[in-house]
């Protein structure tokens, strides 16, 4: 009598995995490729420094970035890994978190997105391209500075999709400063109230609405690990957030909800130009990496969506780089 698992390894080896191969290939457009999906060279793959001079008022807007940052829009296709889940992301509207949501949607997941007022018209450009994923989505502007404010988030993204299961904590204020001695005491509170208690507050409320199988993604950085001299205040707040990160997975792993944090290197997005690098460091933004340019923020979504994702069930407590070989994780 033929095993369970003999039958198993016939659908996988067999004319029926290849069929299903070939139609996952056409589904996600690769099936004019003679031989598979192209290979893509990450040192050709996007655009290198010196980039143009370029300075925007604080929070800034990806669309008036150039070039402009690519988030995906164009290139992230999804494979339903997400379907049915809910999301709540914070600075949703641009930069990582906008190709998360981007990502997040095409995979099949509602999600309630939130950014500051003054960045509607980023916002209204995710809220299209979810839109056209044909998933649920809602837009909960407002300053995460509030107390008041993260409570009602949560509890509006949890009414508005009728539920919640990932949490992606990735809105953040940097400002660089050249020494201690220019980083003022509303500085400080500004910084660690956006990254730090904002963080505190949104996850707290949220914890009561996650089931087993939840995910919590926080946004750390390299900075982390190799803190810049010029952002003294930011880096310790995410430094702080890695920790932060650790310890809640050890304290809700007997809930089942995994929580794990991403730690970008440079990447090129609305934070930078809006006071995030000094304006002649941001021209050679990114030059400095083993691969001689930034990231672009589609090229970090997807390891938001594993995280997010069933597939990642035995990872918590961990930290996940995208670095362009610089110092990580
Ligand atoms: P971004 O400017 O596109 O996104 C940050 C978002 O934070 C803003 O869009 C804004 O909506 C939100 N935000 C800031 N203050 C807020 C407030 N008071 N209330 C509500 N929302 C607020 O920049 P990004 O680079 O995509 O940043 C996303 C995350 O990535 C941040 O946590 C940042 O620290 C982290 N990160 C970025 C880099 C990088 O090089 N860009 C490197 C390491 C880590
Ligand atoms: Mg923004």
């Amino acid at each position: 009598m033929r095993s369970k698992k003999n039958a198993a390894d016939d659908i996988l080896r067999g004319p029926r995995a290849e069929s299903f191969a070939k139609a996952t290939a056409s589904m996600l457009g690769f099936a004019d490729s003679p031989s598979g999906r192209p290979l893509s060279d990450p040192r050709r793959l996007h655009p290198k420094p010196p980039f143009e001079k370029q300075t925007q008022p604080w929070p800034g807007l990806a669309g008036q970035m150039t070039p402009r940052p690519d988030h995906g829009e164009d290139s992230y296709k999804g494979s339903g890994r997400l379907l049915g889940r809910k999301a709540l992301i914070t600075g949703g509207d641009s930069g990582i978190g906008r190709a998360t949501a981007i990502a997040f949607a095409r995979e099949g997941a509602d999600v309630a997105l939130n950014y500051l007022p003054e960045e509607e018209a980023d916002a209204e450009e995710v809220m299209d391209l979810m839109g056209e994923a044909g998933v649920k989505t809602t837009a909960i502007p407002g300053d995460i500075r509030d107390e008041a404010f993260c409570i009602r988030l949560v509890e509006d993204a949890a009414r508005d999709l009728g539920g919640l299961d990932i949490l992606v904590n990735n809105a953040a204020r940097q400002q660089a400063r050249e020494s201690i001695l220019d980083i003022t005491t509303d500085d400080l509170d500004w910084t660690f109230r956006t990254n730090l208690y904002a963080l505190f507050w949104i996850t707290k409320a949220a914890v009561p609405h996650l089931r087993p199988g939840s995910a919590i993604i926080n946004t750390s950085s390299i900075v982390a690990f190799d803190p810049s001299p010029h952002l003294l205040d930011y880096s310790a707040t995410k430094a702080a957030i890695l920790n932060f990160s650790k310890c809640l997975a050890k304290q809700l792993a007997e809930r089942g909800i995994r929580v794990n944090a991403v730690a970008p290197g440079p990447f090129w997005t609305a934070l930078q130009p809006s006071g995030g690098q000094f304006p002649d460091h941001l021209t050679k933004f990114g030059h400095d990496t083993p691969l001689g340019r930034p990231g672009q923020p589609a090229e970090i979504a997807p390891l938001y969506v594993l995280l997010a994702s069933n597939e990642a069930s035995f990872c918590t407590g961990q930290v996940f780089g995208a670095t362009g070989g610089e110092a990580g994780p």
